[in-house]
């Protein structure tokens, strides 16, 4: 499950900076807190990328980027679209916690039908708007059948397994690849 790919060095852009995005798709924003628990290391990534695309920027599109760390498992048509367009304009795709490299919590609804999910969580709990909230208007992306990890349907680079990854990990593997270093990654699971 081992990243296959060189370890190139990121190239630099306009800014003279290599760009390091993050994504967020089917998960809990875990992993990013634990992107955030770098703390004072943030200061001296910043020093030495330019921080493109993530939840922390709000970009409403994806330029570009040299590394990108994914979050979340594939869950449904949005998370879809957004991994198919991010992997076309990312040299390289980091799958960024279990959800993403294997499916992890997001992918426990598998066990069950959709149709039994939505049914569950939109009829039979609690709610103030009655019904399922799909159809035209696109209010929720339409579920995929399975939840699905992100090597099932993209390429991917490199693999950084941890529910969420340590913080010190996290690190380790942005530093490795922008000195063109293989990151040293375990196959440690939590
Ligand atoms: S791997 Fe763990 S921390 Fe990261 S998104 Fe999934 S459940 Fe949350």
């Amino acid at each position: 499950m081992s990243a296959q790919t060189s370890a190139a060095p990121a190239s630099v852009n306009r800014a003279g900076k290599p760009r390091l995005a993050t994504v967020w798709l089917g998960g809990c924003s875990g992993c990013h807190m634990s992107f955030l628990d770098l703390d004072e290391r943030l200061l001296a990534l910043a020093e030495r990328v330019e921080l493109g695309a993530s939840p922390l920027t709000d970009f409403k599109d994806f330029p570009p980027a040299d590394i990108t760390l994914v979050e979340g498992a594939v869950a449904n048509e949005d998370n879809l679209e957004v991994l198919l367009r991010v992997r076309a304009r990312s040299k390289v795709l980091v799958a960024f916690g279990d959800c993403a490299v294997t499916g992890n919590v997001t992918a426990m609804r598998n066990l069950f039908a959709v149709e039994d999910v939505l049914d569950c969580v939109y009829r039979q709990s609690a709610t103030v708007v009655a019904g399922l909230p799909l159809g035209g208007d696109g209010v929720v992306p339409r579920l995929l059948p399975r939840v699905r990890p992100l090597h099932e349907l993209v390429r991917v680079d490199h693999f950084l397994q941890g529910c969420p990854p340590a913080a010190d990990r996290i690190f380790d593997l942005v530093v490795a690849l922008l000195e063109g270093r293989t990151p040293e990654l375990t196959r440690r699971f939590g």
